[in-house]
């Protein structure tokens, strides 16, 4: 079954209202556990929710079941956001950045009961996001130049959509950065970005750009957003607008991937990979406890201010290293 309706998204994850919520951690079997709420999937998974859950179950299901965060979220997540919101947004219409990303970082910093963000490094936020932006517009303007290109028809962050995938039995909730239909004189393909503003490369990010392809290959989604038959590939892109050093880079790194009606062996591995993830988090919530797994990742979890285990981890870690 395909699903491409924007309006009538899956249930969403009941555990009752959002609030902040400490939970207790069970130990079995040598490792470190916490307790659903509900027990019930609705049986949705966005990508990015797919790599929470490879990094650590515990923090997946928080995020579910509607935990608030406890830590504040960081400048550097504030800027992806507004980086994110500005590029999708002709550069005549664009709203003031310095006005974004100072409002935001204030909500987000007063959401989160943390002490107010000094205005040197809130100048140094409006610096990075204003760099970004101007990279991914130049580099847009400069590939529309130089390659014998046009886009056709173009959305940038579109709302997300879904897909039915009976493999799993779950929908996936997809919602690229950027869908585009380009003509080029080889013939028509349809491109998808995910676009990477953070310091942070996960070890799985090229399955988000892939089940973004997967989704849209599917679901046709072209002739959802606009009316038009089309039977070639897809082509991906994921986009770092960082360095593997953490660096802000001059011109994105893009890693891209074409999706053609028939996948490859590496991609069809890939995709077996994504089941195989999926039915884990299906056996997970089966099972009512979800695993503690810290790492490298708790830097950036929002529940690091009330779970020992990260924090213990975290601490061994800068231990190891002085
Ligand atoms: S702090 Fe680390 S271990 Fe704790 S929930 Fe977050 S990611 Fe998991």
């Amino acid at each position: 079954m395909t699903n491409i309706d924007f309006l009538n998204p899956p249930a969403r994850q009941f555990s009752g209202p959002a609030k902040r919520r400490h939970r207790e951690i069970v130990v079995r079997g040598g490792a470190s556990f916490i307790a659903t709420l509900t027990g019930a999937w609705n049986r949705s998974i966005a990508p990015s929710k797919l790599l929470t859950y490879t990094d650590c179950p515990a923090q997946y299901v928080r995020q579910e079941e509607g935990d608030l965060p406890v830590s504040v979220e960081t400048v550097a997540q504030t800027i992806g956001n507004i980086v994110h919101a500005q590029i999708a947004i002709p550069a005549p219409e664009r709203p003031s950045l310095a006005a974004a990303v100072t409002s935001a970082v204030q909500v987000s910093a007063k959401t989160a009961a943390a002490p107010s963000i000094p205005k040197r490094e809130i100048a140094r936020a409006v610096k990075t996001a204003r760099v970004m932006v101007a990279v991914v517009n130049r580099t847009e303007e400069i590939a529309a130049r130089r390659r014998k290109t046009k886009v056709l028809h173009e959305k940038k962050e579109p709302k997300p959509f879904f897909h039915y995938d009976p493999e799993t039995r779950t929908y996936w909730y997809v919602k690229p950065d950027k869908i585009q239909v380009v003509e080029t004189e080889s013939g028509r393909f349809v491109g998808v970005d995910d676009t990477k503003t953070g310091v942070h490369r996960h070890r799985y990010a090229n399955l988000v750009p892939f089940m973004f392809g997967l989704v849209v290959r599917r679901t046709h989604a072209w002739e959802k957003f606009w009316g038009i038959e089309f039977e070639g590939n897809i082509k991906t892109r994921l986009v770092y607008l960082r360095g593997a050093d953490g660096k802000q880079l001059g011109r994105p790194e893009y890693v891209v991937d074409t999706i053609k009606p028939q996948l490859t062996v590496v991609q069809q591995n890939r995709l077996d990979g994504i089941h195989g993830f999926i039915r884990d988090v299906d056996a997970s919530w089966a099972r009512g406890h979800f695993r503690v797994q810290p790492g490298a990742h708790c830097t950036q979890c929002p529940y690091l201010g009330d779970c020992k285990i990260g924090r213990e981890w975290l601490a061994l870690q800068s231990g190891k290293k002085s």
